[in-house]
C-alpha cells in the first residue's frame, strides 16, 4: 500500500503520524510510504532519518493526498486537508467527532474511509490509543505542578521532596485511572506525600498493593475531597466519566479555602475540567490564579513534549496501521472487532453511532 505522512498543520503541533521506525515495520512489510518534507523536523526526526528507513520525501501536503491510499495523522484533519480526502482514501488519527459537526461533515462529503484513534478499543477493555496520552499528562502534571509551585510562577515557593529536616509538600490526585497513577508514580518518586481519591474502591485496591503506605488511598465523595484539597499543596484532578463532561468535584468555595500559593492541575479540562474554578488554558499561558491558588488547565498537555508524545502514540497506533496496509481496510476490519470499533466515517456515512446521534446522521 501507499501510505502518506503529512506535516501536521493544527497551530502547535509539533508530533507526526509516524517516526521513522514506523515507517521502516512498513517498508520491511512491502509497503511504500511518503512522507512530507519536514514532518518530524521540530521534534527531532530528520529527513535524512526517513529517508534510511526507506520514505519518500515529498515537498507538498497536496501531493501526499493526491497519491497515498492511506493517511497517517496525529490532529484531526484542518478544513483544507479535508478538502483534499479523496473517495475510499484510508485517514488514520484522532478525530473527535463528537463535538465537531464542521469536521464531520467534510469528512461524509469526502468519502473516505476514518479511523479514529480514540474510539479503537483494547482486547483488555479500555481506549489503548488514548492511553499513552493519558500517560504523558499524568506524567507531566506533576512537573507542571512542581514547577508552578515555585515562587517565580506564583506558587507558595514549595520544593515538593522537601529536604532532609523539612517535610515534603502533599499532593491529593481526584481520579485514580491513567492520568492519576502515572502522576501518583512520579509523585512517589519525587518524595512528596502522596493522596489519591477514587470512586472505585477496586482502582484503590490495586494502587494500594503496588504502592502500600507511600500513599494513602481515599474513597472519592465531597468530604474526602474537601478534606485532601484543603489539606493539599497541590492537587491533580484525572477524573473521567466515559461519555460525560467531568463532575466539578472542587467547589469554589474549597479554592477560596486551599492554602495560598497552592496549585491545581486540571488535566480533565478537555472534558470541562473539575474544578469549578477552571477554564482551559494554553501552552503560552498555561495559568491564571483564583483566590491566591494558581490554576494550570492546559487541555493539549502532550502537545508539550511533541518528541516523546509521538514515540508514544507510535507504539500504540503502528500495530493497526500494518494492519490496514497489509490487508486493505475491509479485511483489516473484519479481522479485528476493536479495530472496527474505530470507524467513525465510511464512504459518505457516519458509522460510529454516538456521534451519529448526536450530529443528526443516519444510522
Ligand atoms: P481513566 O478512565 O483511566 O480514569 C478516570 C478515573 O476517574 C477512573 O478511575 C474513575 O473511577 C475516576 N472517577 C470517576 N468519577 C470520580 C469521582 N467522582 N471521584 C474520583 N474519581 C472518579 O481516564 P484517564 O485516561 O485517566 O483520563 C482522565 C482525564 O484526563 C480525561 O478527561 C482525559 O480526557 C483527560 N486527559 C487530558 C489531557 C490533557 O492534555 N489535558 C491528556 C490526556 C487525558
Amino acid at each position: 500500500m501507499l501510505v502518506g505522512v503529512p506535516k501536521e498543520i493544527k497551530n502547535q503541533e509539533s508530533r507526526v503520524g509516524l517516526t521513522p521506525a514506523s515507517v521502516k515495520e512498513l517498508v520491511l512489510r512491502g509497503h511504500q510510504v511518503l512522507v512530507q518534507k519536514n514532518a518530524g523536523a521540530a521534534i527531532g526526526l530528520t529527513d535524512s532519518m526517513y529517508e534510511g528507513s526507506g520514505a519518500s520525501i515529498i515537498d507538498t501536503a497536496a501531493e501526499i493526498f493526491a497519491r497515498a491510499e492511506m493517511i497517517v495523522k496525529v490532529k484531526e484533519p484542518q478544513p483544507q486537508e479535508c478538502a483534499m480526502l479523496r473517495e475510499g482514501q484510508i485517514l488514520y488519527t484522532y478525530l473527535h467527532l463528537a463535538p465537531d459537526p464542521e469536521q464531520t461533515r467534510a469528512l461524509v462529503k469526502s468519502g473516505a474511509v476514518c479511523l479514529a484513534y480514540e474510539t479503537i478499543t483494547g482486547a483488555n477493555g479500555g481506549l489503548p490509543l488514548l492511553a499513552p496520552m493519558s500517560e504523558v499528562a499524568g506524567r507531566m502534571s506533576i512537573q507542571a505542578g512542581a514547577a508552578h509551585l515555585e515562587k517565580s510562577k506564583g506558587g507558595m515557593g514549595l520544593l515538593l521532596g522537601g529536604v532532609p529536616g523539612v517535610a515534603p509538600g502533599h499532593v491529593a490526585i481526584i481520579g485514580a485511572g491513567v492520568v492519576g497513577t502515572n502522576a501518583l508514580q512520579i509523585a512517589v518518586g519525587m518524595g512528596a506525600r502522596v493522596t489519591v481519591l477514587d470512586k472505585s474502591v477496586d482502582r484503590l485496591r490495586q494502587l494500594d498493593l503496588v504502592f502500600g503506605n507511600r500513599v494513602s488511598t481515599m474513597y472519592s465523595n465531597a468530604h474526602t475531597i474537601e478534606e485532601a484539597v484543603l489539606d493539599a499543596d497541590l492537587v491533580i484532578g484525572g477524573v473521567l466519566v466515559p461519555g460525560a463532561a467531568a463532575p466539578k468535584l472542587v467547589t469554589r468555595d474549597m479554592i477560596s479555602r486551599m492554602k495560598k500559593g497552592a496549585v491545581v492541575v486540571d488535566v480533565a479540562i478537555d472534558q470541562g475540567g473539575c474544578f469549578e474554578t477552571s477554564h482551559a488554558t494554553t501552552h503560552e499561558q498555561p495559568t491564571f490564579i483564583v483566590d491566591g491558588v494558581v490554576h494550570y488547565c492546559v487541555a493539549n498537555m502532550p502537545g508539550a513534549v511533541a518528541r516523546t508524545s509521538t514515540f508514544a502514540l507510535n507504539n500504540a497506533t503502528i500495530a493497526h496501521a500494518v494492519a490496514l496496509a497489509d490487508k486493505g481496510w475491509k479485511r483489516a476490519l473484519q479481522a479485528n472487532p476493536h479495530l472496527k470499533n474505530g470507524l467513525n466515517v465510511c464512504q459518505g456515512h457516519v458509522t460510529y453511532e454516538a456521534v451519529a446521534h448526536g450530529l443528526g446522521y443516519p444510522y
